[in-house]
């Protein structure tokens, strides 16, 4: 019989922690400042971050430039290929900064003024939206911090709304303001939008998401905006309210990436639909072919506790099972106490699961061309045949995209390209470990230095087979071809 000890040993000890290379959910972290030393961006890199990310809502000019340096230099002497992704605020509802924080009671009157007019009341915060006293009416429910407080609007003025607290909580500066089922006369992107994609574009971002985001067009407007000064980085659109889901499938047809932006989203609808419409959304990139992010609250506990709740665990699992491209943590590691136990929970988490099998949805992708096609038999032979690799030779990572979202199931999926940014802009594809390679002009060299760089690194031994897909085109290498070579 076992002693309690040993069970002990079995059961409970803290396993030390493996980060492996068969790791497929990618993960996103925000920085901020419990995370912004260069130190800990390079143990942060160590334990498994593939994305960083900066939250305009919150980040200073300077201090996004500095950022990014930090993670590019840091990921230069890692030889490692990680993305700088660049949030913008959208036009969110948020409040303005305030000198102290207080506290609200039940019952208490607050006040939401507009910025530049004196407060009638001692509660009282700006909002950066002055449309706001339009769009509302007395009686609607307005929702600050994800729904940490509760409020019904009572009075509304030219300048101002008054509102009746209905759960307590603290305010504080820049908190997000949700109004649930109210349509709201936003525009796409604000001024300062504008002012932080000029920037984001300047820093050589990878990756800019467009906030709240409620259909196509907002998602070309801010497109055409990056293309109009020259960035080239990919469009993350954040679904978070109920106008986008209605237009999602145009959305994610539009988008690089979607990310279900859980916070405002939970906020939007109610509870029990959120987890419904997350999966829903999921499924649907994977059919139309778009990567997805899954975000926010995930550790939610571990901003102040070493370990996350069973439930946590329970919704990371989750998120991986949907075989998502992407977990993303925000206030967990950009203000929380334990960034690098929680970057470790979801590699540990993920990692897990992903042993046991995912749901699948890839099965389901919409073959739309001759490419996507090809991708599907390549992802076959490959999982047909034991131990083979999957190598994507790509120039701008379409190819490679469209292999991922097959969700192939073999133990190694490479993708090899000739420039940093590809490389960098695959750091959020589930799956994928992105070399890069200067193409030869010749098949049979540019194969041998794939072997090469494979045995280099360890990931082959001779005789592997590799499945290698491509549609590069050289002078004896047809567009998308499918190769089975053995190295
Ligand atoms: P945010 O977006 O953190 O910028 O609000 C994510 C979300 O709403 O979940
Ligand atoms: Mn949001």
């Amino acid at each position: 019989m076992l002693s309690p000890r040993k069970i002990h040993h079995l059961f409970l000890a803290h396993t030390p922690v493996l980060i492996p290379v068969s790791r497929k959910t990618k993960i996103i972290i925000t920085l901020g400042p419990a995370t912004e030393s260069e130190e800990m961006i390079g143990k942060l890199i160590d334990q498994g971050t593939n994305v960083f990310r900066l939250n305009m809502s919150h980040a200073k000019h300077e201090w996004a430039e500095e950022m990014s340096k930090r993670v590019r230099r840091q990921s230069a002497e890692r030889n490692a290929n990680i993305a700088v992704l660049f949030d913008l605020t959208g036009p969110s509802i948020r409040t303005g900064d305030l000198e102290k924080n207080y506290t609200l009671a039940e019952g208490d009157i607050v006040e939401f003024r507009k910025v530049g007019v004196e407060p009638t009341v001692p509660l009282s915060t700006t909002v950066n939206y002055d449309g706001l006293m339009g769009d509302v009416t007395v009686g609607n429910t307005l929702v600050v911090d994800n729904g940490a407080m509760l409020m019904r609007i009572d009075v509304v003025e030219a300048d101002r709304v008054l509102c009746v607290v209905k759960t307590p909580g603290g305010m504080g500066s820049r908190r997000h303001i949700n109004l649930p089922g109210v349509r709201l006369n936003l525009p796409a992107l604000t001024e300062k939008d504008h002012k932080d994609l000029a920037l984001a574009v300047e820093c050589g971002a990878d990756y800019i998401a467009g906030s709240f985001v409620r259909d196509a067009a907002h998602v070309r407007e801010l497109r055409e905006a990056m293309d109009a000064i020259g960035g080239e980085a990919q469009i993350v659109a954040k679904v978070e309210d109920q106008e986008a889901i209605r237009n999602i499938d145009a959305i994610i047809n539009e988008a690089d990436v979607i990310m279900v932006a859980r916070g405002d989203l939970g906020t939007e609808v109610e509870f029990e639909e959120l987890p419904i419409l997350q999966r829903r959304i999921v499924k649907r990139c994977h059919e139309l072919g778009t990567r997805v992010i899954v975000a926010t609250q995930l550790l939610e506990s571990m901003i102040t506790n070493p370990t996350p709740t069973r439930a946590e665990v329970t919704d990371v699992m989750n998120a991986a099972y949907e075989e998502a491209d992407c977990l993303m943590l925000s206030g967990e590691t950009s203000v929380g106490r334990y960034p690098e136990r929680c970057v470790e929970a979801l590699v540990r988490i993920s990692s897990r699961i992903e042993r046991s099998g995912g749901h699948g949805f890839g099965q389901n992708a919409l073959l739309r061309d001759e490419r996507q096609k090809t991708a599907r038999a390549a992802v076959t032979l490959a999982d047909s045949l034991p131990d083979a690799r999957l190598v994507v030779l790509t120039r701008r990572g379409v190819l490679a995209n469209h292999v991922a979202m097959l969700r192939p199931r073999t133990a190694g999926f490479f993708a090899f390209t000739p420039t940093d940014r590809v490389c960098c802009q695959l750091s959020l594809t589930r799956g994928i470990r992105a070399m890069k390679m200067p193409f030869a002009t010749n098949i049979e060299e540019t194969i041998e230095r794939v072997c090469a760089l494979l045995k280099n690194e360890g990931l082959i031994r001779t005789g592997t087979p590799l499945v290698i897909v491509s549609d590069i085109l050289s002078d004896h290498f047809a567009a998308n071809s499918i190769l089975l070579h053995h190295a």
